[in-house]
């Protein structure tokens, strides 16, 4: 994952939501895909070492990838 020194001033990390100035990472989102470019959310670092995270605006929520959530 790509890294960005500073957290956006104007946005808020949702895992832990707050805007710390602290290394960040854009999470993907579903559906906005154009070639090698998409949307993303941004998130710090080490929140979103927690997992393999990806955004599903649809339903807007984080998921993890490649675990099975169940249900549904
Ligand atoms: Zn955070």
């Amino acid at each position: 994952m790509r890294t960005v020194k500073h957290f956006p001033k104007d946005e808020i990390c949702p895992m832990c939501g707050t805007n710390e100035d602290k290394e960040c990472v854009a999470i993907p989102i579903d559906g906005t895909s154009r070639g090698n470019i998409c949307d993303g959310i941004p998130v710090h670092a080490e929140c979103a070492r927690k997992g393999d995270l990806r955004f599903n605006r649809e339903v807007n929520v984080f998921y993890k990838v490649g675990i099975p959530t169940g249900g549904q």
